[in-house]
């Protein structure tokens, strides 16, 4: 196909980037978190997947644009932005680095639980992330219950005003950097198994051992460590939740945030193997024949695939989002089908990027062998996909999810 303007089009083709629905705030919003991943997040990816380190001058820079208060509310300092512009603000970061995203979508899942139910001195908590000093993150999934994070094995004991909580928390994001953890653990008088609270517990709490490093296959620079708790001593008044309504809490003002913004990551990175893929086509040449990769129409297959299914899912979640924002009978299905649909979008897309680019996708030069290790994650992150079908099945036909 020629270049230039053909039937009063300019070629390329501009690619639909502005499909969420912001208002020019927000639009403003998500080109600063554009420009920091331009600007430092880009800067720094490689070398903290290389490392397995954690991200640090990308989150710092996160801090002081005040990104961490995305949806603080505006009388704390806060932006008090909801979904829309939170899925679109992941969805760029991930783009330039998905550890940052990672870090960051665990952040905003912990600070939604701590506006929803202030521990004490809550003010002063939602104040120190607004300005960038609190960095904080989910402890949910546990050694014995795996990644059925609903039900937690490990259980409180009742001692005067606190909590002595002992458990194996199997991953935590952020694990060593955090400040705190929101914590989940059965209530010491729980009767049944979904009977858990769920704490704001300091990282400097006595008790708490991370047994780190964390080493894995891609967000590598996410901490994603073990935490053990031996005896840790929590005040009763940093429970974040009404007495034993944990799962009520969570699953009313947490994972929703966590779906979202988990599917937003998945997006962020089948967009970047795909530009990656764009601009090898491009400048990859045949010279023999006087081509490039991108002369090949399975190659432009492919790319073509790829954007369709990255335009799909993206859609998705800006309308999950806005459904959030505007909740309805509708709502929870979305925000079922929006994590499970994105991963398993991010697993192909990022499988037909390696393809596409052939033997040089192996290479570090280009982003797509970080994307694909990096989009592994999503599918296994609880709830996991498997685990979402299960639900979304059950949901259709009529049958409690946690039956
Ligand atoms: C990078 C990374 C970061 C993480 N960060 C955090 C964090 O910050 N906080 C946190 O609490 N957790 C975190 N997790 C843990 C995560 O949410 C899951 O709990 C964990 O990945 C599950 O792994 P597992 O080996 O325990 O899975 P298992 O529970 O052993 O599952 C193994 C397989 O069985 C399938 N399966 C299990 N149950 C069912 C079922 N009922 N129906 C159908 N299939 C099923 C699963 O889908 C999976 O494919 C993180 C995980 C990763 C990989």
């Amino acid at each position: 196909m020629e270049s230039g303007k053909r039937y009063g089009v300019s070629f390329p083709l501009q690619a639909w980037d502005s499909m969420y629905a912001l208002n020019e705030h927000q639009t403003q919003i998500v080109e600063k978190a554009k420009k920091l991943g331009q600007e430092v997040l880009d800067k720094y990816a490689r070398e903290v997947d290389e490392k397995g380190r954690f991200p640090k001058e990308s989150i710092k820079a996160l801090q002081e644009a005040g990104f961490m208060g995305l949806i603080v509310p505006t009388s704390y300092g806060g932006w008090g932005e909801g979904p829309k512009t939170f899925a679109a603000v992941v969805d760029i970061l991930a783009q330039y680095c998905g550890s940052t995203a990672m870090v960051y979508l665990m952040h905003i899942c912990g600070t939604a639980a701590i506006q929803a139910y202030p521990p004490i001195q809550g003010d002063r908590i939602l104040r120190d992330i607004v300005a960038g000093r609190h960095l904080t993150t989910l402890a949910f999934s546990e050694k014995g219950s795996r990644s059925h994070f609903w039900v937690p094995v490990s259980q409180a004991r009742q001692n005067g005003s606190a909590h002595i909580v002992s458990c194996e928390k199997s991953w935590v994001t952020s694990a060593s950097q955090a400040d705190s953890y929101i914590l989940s653990t059965k209530a010491p008088d729980a009767k049944g198994p979904m009977e858990w609270n769920m704490y704001f517990v300091p990282t400097t709490t006595p008790g708490i051992k991370v047994e780190g490093p964390w080493d894995g296959l891609g967000l590598k620079g996410n901490d994603s460590a073990p935490v053990i708790l031996q005896n840790a001593s929590i005040p009763v008044d940093q429970r974040v939740c009404e007495p034993g309504m944990g799962f009520n809490a969570a699953f009313q003002h947490v994972l929703p945030w966590f779906q979202i913004g988990n599917a937003a990551i998945s997006v962020g990175l089948a967009e970047a193997a795909l530009q990656s893929s764009i601009q090898h086509a491009l400048q990859t040449q045949f010279q023999h024949l006087g081509i490039n990769l991108a002369s090949l129409p399975n190659i432009r297959a492919n790319l073509a695939k790829m954007r369709m299914e990255v335009d799909a899912c993206r859609a998705l979640v800006d309308k999950v989002a806005e459904k959030m924002e505007k909740p309805d009978a509708t709502t929870l299905l979305g925000v079922l089908e929006c994590k499970a649909a994105c991963n398993e979008m991010a697993l192909r897309v990022t499988e037909l990027a390696m393809r596409t680019c052939g033997g040089a996708a192996f290479s570090k030069h280009l982003t797509v062998e970080r994307n694909f290790r990096d989009s592994r994650a999503g599918a296994v992150m609880a709830p996991t996909a498997d685990i979402l079908y299960d639900f979304i099945g059950k949901a259709l036909v009529g049958i409690d999810l946690f039956a």
